[in-house]
């Protein structure tokens, strides 16, 4: 049968059908791209740039305390999808203050950024919609577009000229230029105004995740459709993370309100998805008013990020120049970065370790996040154990 045929090698049995996993596992392991789980304590002794904790804000007592409120209220769960049970009173207030902080229309929370990513994706594009699409978007955006079915060109990486070419050969009848704001591997920015000029040019709309924009950029961290002043424009839509800035999880796409409207009836990863636990909900609630309150902490973020990337710079190391709240440091290769990292935690510093497929040109990095929160001392301190271990 055909089926027998299919599974494993004839009459090899059950425990040898997954004997190709350890071949690929002994190939990945060879090119140093094996990936570990740390199991990470209540107090890490560790001083932590791994996390995309920007603000600081995942422990705030008032973040927390918000969550638990939230879960005390309304559950440990959303109990259905958002169309069904899963909206609660505090989905709808998440939704009203992040567009009115962002300064779009309207917004729409779902259970993470990568689930908003889709649904922007799908939504707005088919067979019959071009979706330019930067080199170096990160991977829910690459998988976004693959299932739209529609084509994707690859767009040079931050290069508006590139994206008015791609759109200048378009046959569609529709188009969508896709862009992160701040990417995530150098903390570098995207062209945002220039980006949308070169989509109204070729009647594209445009569409910019966020994830590392908001609560660092724009005016107290209202994110980088702010900062370029393209927030709330009829043909732009955002996406974002709840789990970076914000300190607790899910994702939202922000835009015009008929576009918000559609994605409630059409975006398959709202509609067949739980919708976000409230707990998360409370907790994203709770820093974004923390952030209303309080508007230094962005800027503070990207002070962090520009005295950590001088004081590595000036050192020597080959760093990003940040945009954001990251700064990158390049590696030699995937073992050297794995040791790199491995002696940074020894000497109680935590920092992220960037190999392929993780990064979009194939040079390994360690990654640093600037908190807000971080002190002199620590930034320096930081400095000097990468320095020390390079
Ligand atoms: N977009 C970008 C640029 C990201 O960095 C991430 C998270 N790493 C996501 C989307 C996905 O967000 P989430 O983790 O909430 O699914």
């Amino acid at each position: 049968m055909v089926a027998d045929a299919q599974v494993g090698e004839a009459g090899a049995g059950p425990e040898r059908v997954f004997d190709w996993v350890d071949e690929v596992a002994a190939a990945r392991d060879a090119a140093g791209l094996t990936r570990r789980l740390r199991s990470r304590p209540v107090e890490d002794p560790v001083l932590d740039l791994a996390s995309n904790d920007y603000l600081g804000l995942t422990r705030h007592p008032a973040v927390t305390a918000a969550a638990a409120e939230a879960a005390l209220a309304w559950g440990g769960g959303a109990t259905g999808s958002r169309l069904v049970t899963g909206t609660t009173e505090a989905h709808t207030a998440l939704e009203r203050e992040l567009a009115e902080f962002c300064g779009y229309q309207a917004a729409l929370v779902f259970s993470s950024g990568y689930t908003a990513n889709l649904a922007v994706l799908t939504a707005l594009a088919g067979p019959d919609t071009l979706i330019v699409s930067d080199a170096h978007n990160h991977a829910s955006l690459i998988d976004g577009c693959r299932l739209a079915r529609g084509r994707v060109a690859r767009a040079a990486h931050c290069d508006p000229a590139s994206v008015r070419a791609a759109l200048a050969a378009r046959t569609e009848a529709r188009a969508l230029v896709v862009t992160d704001s701040v990417f995530s591997v150098d903390g570098n920015a995207a062209p945002l105004a220039a980006h949308l000029a070169a989509a109204r040019a070729h009647g594209a709309a445009l569409v910019v995740d966020d994830a590392h924009g908001l609560g660092v950029l724009g005016p107290g961290g209202a994110g980088a459709g702010a900062a370029a002043g393209i927030a709330g424009q009829p043909d732009v839509v955002a996406t974002a993370t709840l789990s970076k800035s914000l300190g607790s999880q899910g994702g939202v796409v922000l835009g015009p309100e008929r576009v918000i409207r559609h994605l409630v009836s059409a975006a398959r990863t709202f509609i067949f998805d739980t919708g976000l636990a409230p707990a998360a909900v409370g907790a994203a609630l709770g820093a974004l008013r923390l952030l209303r309150a309080e508007p230094g902490r962005a800027a503070d973020a990207l002070r962090v990020a520009r005295e950590l990337a001088d004081r590595l710079a000036e050192a020597g190391l080959d760093a990003s120049a940040p945009d954001g709240a990251v700064v990158s440091v390049r590696a030699d290769d995937p073992e050297h970065a794995v040791r790199w990292a491995a002696a940074c935690r020894d000497e109680g510093l935590a920092v992220g370790c960037f190999r392929p497929p993780s990064v979009p040109d194939g040079v390994p990095r360690l990654r640093l996040t600037a908190r807000a929160d971080l002190t002199a001392e620590q930034v320096a301190f930081a400095a000097g154990v990468v320095l020390k271990t390079r």
